[in-house]
């Protein structure tokens, strides 16, 4: 952070415009802090009002607001998450600059491709976060230029999906169907003729109701309904600072907590989950708050059963409840390093939510084998939850984050004491967006579920890494940053799951290295009733055997 702060002003400092990327909000406030910081050190403290925060979560009037400003060269640099990444014009920059290797090699050059003139060089800097891939391509930088963009996974059996795509590529040049299907499939000319409009010439136009533009009706990334207001009673103000997505809220909010926008400290003086309510104050404060938090993610209806092909095993598919307590925060020291200069408890209510997923129990003979074998129980559930969910994207449109995992937290799994939170051995996957009702990317993904569990198998055994890595089990959206990991534990599930033959005496015997045996906190899950509190039977299955 301090690195990418110096570089930007640097670089604005000699007129160069910058925008810089982050990976997640917390840090895309926490450089304009920095950079601000850096402006003020310099003794050039009036460029300050020069750079902005972008990201979601700010109004849409405060964005258009910066955009404009950015647009007419007002502002010399810009920070900003993925929410800059598409479509908005902000005119033409220098200089692109990201912090942290952005998931993708796509991700990256479509950052990069944000900066340059016409006959003009422009420069794109990366720089590497402690992150295994970011330290990959630190090491192996050719590879930035050489290695191709992974595939884009368009689910083209959707009717609706596919139109979208044809509705936006029409619009930018007109469709010629004989020629174009090679693009586009067989059903270019049928799909044409139903749903575009022809002109004189033959050639294909997006349709009026896509226009003005078509690429709005095609969601990319869906938006969520549900949102906390934060509302700033600095000096009686008493205006929305911004809305903030529910699913984000408690990772955000909390009695005490230090909220950043703008790069500026809010210290949050009363949250209140009910009211979907936040006040804030501005402060001057020199640290930061990091909040201790557990998540429990568990289904309280089902809705589908199905049979695992070739195992006796099933997946299930229904209702999530997603409840996340925060118990308390750090505070931390932030330009130290994070030196944490207190603990502090909090008494919040818990925030529930609920959502749609899918989940898979895990069957008494993988714990049996993985207690013999002194494999982490939670780690093992954690790797394959990574495992099964990274791979989702393969199978249906989505963008990493979409489908979430509850995240096993080394503080508890590691702790010697007893705890009251003993978890059902379950995989468990819940759509992030969409509310209640879902994303329906869960729905999509438990049709592939075989597949899925087969494909992660694959991936797990072919691996060569020792303790698990994102190739594999472990995930760069991990919550707790993968510390809690088996990845021979993971084999142990998966092949369990898909009732395949597991060499006990093959597996490596724990306690393993990085995962120190802490007390029992996995219980074997029971069956989640389905709604009129009987048990689902699979499709094609009799009766329901044991
Ligand atoms: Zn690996
Ligand atoms: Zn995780």
């Amino acid at each position: 952070m301090l690195e990418c702060s110096r570089l930007f002003c640097e670089l604005i400092l000699r007129g160069v415009r910058v925008i810089a990327f982050c990976r997640v909000r917390e840090q895309c406030e926490r450089l304009v802090g920095a950079i601000k910081h850096e402006l003020e050190a310099l003794g050039r403290g009036e460029v300050v009002a020069r750079v902005m925060g972008y990201r979601g979560g700010y109004t849409a009037q405060d964005r258009r607001r910066i955009e404009t400003e950015m647009f007419e060269g007002k502002l010399l640099g810009i920070v900003a998450t993925t929410a800059l990444e598409l479509g908005v014009d902000i005119g033409t920059l220098d200089c692109v600059l990201t912090w942290g290797f952005p998931y993708t090699i796509a991700n990256l050059r479509q950052q990069s491709g944000r900066a340059g003139r016409r006959n003009k060089d422009s420069l794109s800097i990366l720089v590497g976060d402690g992150f295994a891939t970011d330290q990959h391509y630190m090491q192996n930088p050719d590879e930035l230029f050489t290695k191709p963009n992974c595939e884009l996974q368009v689910d083209l059996d959707n009717m609706l999906v596919k139109e979208g795509h044809i509705q936006c590529a029409a619009y930018e040049m007109p469709i010629q169907p004989a020629s174009d299907a090679v693009y586009f499939g067989a059903d270019l000319a049928q799909i044409c003729a139903e749903r575009l409009v022809r002109d004189t010439t033959g050639f294909y136009h997006c349709h009026d109701r896509f226009r003005p533009l078509p690429s709005q009706f095609v969601s990319i990334r869906d938006t969520e309904e549900d949102h906390f207001a934060i509302i700033d009673t600095t000096n009686n103000r008493n205006i929305v600072l911004e809305e903030l997505e529910a699913s984000r809220a408690t990772f955000t909010l909390y009695d005490g907590a230090i909220f950043l926008h703008q790069g500026d400290t809010y210290l949050v003086r009363d949250f209140n989950p009910d009211k979907h309510i936040a006040r804030v104050e501005r402060v001057k404060v020199d640290w930061l708050t990091s909040q201790r938090d557990y998540t429990d993610i568990d289904p309280v209806e089902t809705e589908a059963v199905k049979r695992l092909d070739r195992s006796r095993w099933r997946a299930y598919y229904g209702a999530i409840r997603i409840k996340q307590v925060v118990f308390g925060y750090f505070k931390v020291d932030a330009r130290r390093g994070n030196r944490i200069i207190d603990a502090v408890q909090v008494d919040n209510p818990p925030v529930v939510r609920h959502s749609k997923g899918m989940w898979l129990d895990v069957p008494k003979r993988a714990l049996d084998i993985l207690v013999a074998r002194r494999l982490h129980v939670a780690g093992a559930i954690h790797a394959a939850q990574h495992a099964v969910m990274s791979l989702i994207p393969n199978f249906v449109i989505s963008a990493p984050g979409d489908v979430r995992t509850e995240c096993k937290s080394g503080l508890k799994e590691f702790a010697k004491r007893e705890t009251q939170r003993k978890r059902p051995a379950r995989l468990t996957f819940y759509d992030a967006k969409g509310g209640a009702g879902g994303s329906g990317i869960n729905t999509k993904a438990f049709e592939f579920v075989d597949l899925l569990l087969r494909q992660a198998l694959g991936r797990v055994l072919g691996c060569r890494c020792e303790g698990g890595c994102v190739e594999c089990c472990a995930s760069e959206m991990c919550k707790e940053m993968n510390e809690v990991m088996s990845k021979a534990g993971c084999e142990v599930i998966l092949k369990a799951l898909l009732d395949e033959e597991i060499d006990v005496e093959a597996l490596p015997m724990g306690p393993e290295e990085g995962s120190p045996a802490g007390v029992e906190t996995v219980v074997l899950a029971s069956t989640v009733p389905a709604r009129d509190g009987r048990g689902l039977v699979a499709a094609g299955e009799d009766a329901v055997a044991e």
